[in-house]
């Protein structure tokens, strides 16, 4: 006999497809839910649709926003001739919220991963380098430090150093394997500062 009503066994299953979500969490995540005021559950569905509906590639650095080009390009403060790339639009978030990088981004959206089976054609590199064909200074490979991330920036360097723009990569303080977005402040501006050329 099913313990739950097939409505709930429906959202329970939903939930525990969310990354990090074992099925214990999605049970609790599926009874809160049920126990919410219906306006808070309609509002919070609204938000994902709404988000899935109207968020979209900034048309020049790719990260996520809701306009034809996100904030961070459109600033005529930013330095446009320093372009950071990052795997995602996390990792963006990460740097921006040091406060202290004045450059624009490029996000790939994933890494190199012969293992995964991702090539330099599944992620944004063509379009980094079509970025490149405007004044660029510097390209600073912030990729993270595990294995993808390491092929990935080699991969990058070997297409841009031909150009004669300065490439560099972030300094290896960031812990080996560690996700960009997990790692303080601190961390990332030591990363930053101790960048060195490729
Ligand atoms: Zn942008």
């Amino acid at each position: 006999m099913e313990v739950y009503s097939g409505h709930i066994n429906k959202l329970i299953e939903e939930l525990s497809g969310l990354p990090g979500i074992g099925i214990k969490s999605a049970q609790r995540l599926a009874f809160h839910l049920i126990n919410m005021p219906a306006e808070r559950v309609e509002s919070l569905s609204k938000a994902m649709v709404d988000a899935k509906q109207n968020v979209k590639y900034c048309s020049n650095c790719f990260t996520l926003t809701d306009d034809e080009l996100c904030p961070i390009c459109k600033s005529a403060k930013r330095d446009k001739e320093t372009i950071m790339v990052v795997e995602n639009t996390r990792d963006m978030a990460a740097y921006e919220k040091t406060g202290k990088y004045e450059g624009v981004y490029h996000v790939l959206h994933g890494a190199i991963s012969p293992m995964l089976g991702i090539g330099p054609k599944d992620i944004k590199i063509k379009e980094l380098m079509t970025r490149l064909q405007k004044e660029v200074k510097e390209v600073i490979i912030a990729t993270n430090s595990n294995l993808e991330g390491e092929t990935t920036a080699m991969y990058i360097s070997k297409l841009i150093k031909p150009s004669g723009i300065k490439v560099s990569r972030i300094a290896s303080g960031v812990p080996v394997g560690g996700d960009l977005e997990y790692i303080d402040e601190i961390t990332l501006l030591r990363a930053l500062e101790g960048r060195t050329e490729l």
